[in-house]
C-alpha cells in the first residue's frame, strides 16, 4: 500500500498549511487521503512533548511548535487552535493517552477500525479537539477549588510534587480508558452538574475520554485528579479487577 504522489492532485484543502489530498491505491481501488497526514503530525508532537517534559524543558522547542503549526492549518484544527494548542502544551494533557485511544486501532472480537481510514478522520480530530476542551475546562475548575488534601492528590501547579505511593495502582490509566461511568460520589460529597456529566462522558458531543484523567509530565503515569473525591465506581476498583481490566481490554492499543 504505497501512496502515488503527485499524479492528478486535487488543489489543496481549504487553510493555511501544505496539506494536499492525493491519490491513494489500495487493492486496486483509488482512495484519496492527505499528504502530510495530520495524525502522523500530532503523533510527532506527542513524542517531542512527551520528551521534553520528561527532560524538564518548560516551553516546548522551535520544532515542536513548527510542527503544532502545521497541525493547526490544517482546516480540521483552525477552529479549535487556542484550545489544541493551551491543551498540548500544558503538562497535565494526557498526550499519551491520545495516542493510545483517538489515534489507535480498535480492535475487537469480530471487528478492526483503522483510524486511518479516510472517511473517519473528520470525527477523530473532533475528538481531540473535544478531549483538549474538557481538559481545559476540568483544569480550570480544579486549579479554582482544588485542594490537594481534598479533591486532588498532589497541587496542580506546574511544579513535580511527589504522588502517593505505597499502594498496589501503578497509575497506567488503562481502567479509566472508558467513555464514562456512573457519577455517584463519596459520602458528603456533590458534584457540580457539569461535572456529573464530564465524567458521565455527556459533556460535549465528541467527548470519548473522562477529563479527570491527567498525565504526570509526560511520564507512563496518569492520575485522578479528583482522586479523593472520585466516583464510587471508580474508588471501588479494586486489585482483581485492574488485573482483569489490564488483560482483557482489547479495544485500544495496550499498556506501552
Ligand atoms: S488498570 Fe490497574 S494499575 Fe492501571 S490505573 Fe487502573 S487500577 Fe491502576
Ligand atoms: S474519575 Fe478519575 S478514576 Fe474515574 S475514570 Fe475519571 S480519571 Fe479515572
Amino acid at each position: 500500500m504505497r501512496p502515488v504522489d503527485g499524479v492528478g492532485e486535487t488543489p489543496a484543502l481549504p487553510g493555511k498549511g501544505p496539506y494536499r489530498t492525493v491519490p491513494w491505491k489500495i487493492q486496486g481501488e483509488t482512495m484519496w487521503r492527505e499528504r502530510p497526514f495530520w495524525q502522523d503530525i500530532l503523533k510527532e508532537i506527542i513524542e517531542w512533548r512527551t520528551l521534553e517534559l520528561r527532560e524538564e524543558i518548560p516551553k516546548p522547542r522551535p520544532e515542536t511548535r513548527r510542527a503544532l503549526r502545521s497541525l493547526l492549518a490544517h482546516p480540521f484544527f483552525s477552529p479549535h487552535a487556542r484550545t489544541v494548542e493551551a491543551a498540548l502544551w500544558d503538562p497535565y494533557f494526557p498526550l499519551g493517552m491520545i495516542r493510545r485511544t483517538i489515534l489507535a486501532d480498535v480492535t475487537g472480537m469480530r471487528f478492526f477500525i483503522n483510524k486511518t481510514r479516510p472517511d473517519i478522520q473528520e470525527a477523530l480530530s473532533l475528538q481531540v479537539a473535544a478531549a483538549a476542551d474538557l481538559f481545559l475546562e476540568a483544569k480550570r475548575d480544579l486549579v479554582r477549588v482544588a485542594d490537594p488534601k481534598t479533591v486532588t492528590c498532589v497541587p496542580l501547579d506546574g511544579r513535580l510534587h511527589p504522588l502517593p505511593s505505597g499502594g498496589w495502582c501503578r497509575l497506567c490509566g488503562t481502567c479509566c480508558q472508558i467513555g464514562g461511568v456512573q457519577a455517584e460520589p463519596p459520602p458528603g460529597v456533590g458534584y457540580p452538574p457539569r461535572w456529573v456529566a464530564m465524567i458521565e462522558g455527556s459533556a460535549h458531543p465528541h467527548q470519548q475520554l473522562c477529563p479527570f484523567l491527567f498525565q504526570y509530565f509526560g511520564r507512563d503515569i496518569y492520575f485522578c485528579a479528583i482522586h479523593r473525591i472520585k466516583p464510587r465506581a471508580c474508588a471501588g476498583f479494586g486489585p482483581e479487577d485492574c488485573a482483569r481490566c489490564r488483560t482483557d481490554i482489547a479495544l485500544h492499543e495496550r499498556d506501552p
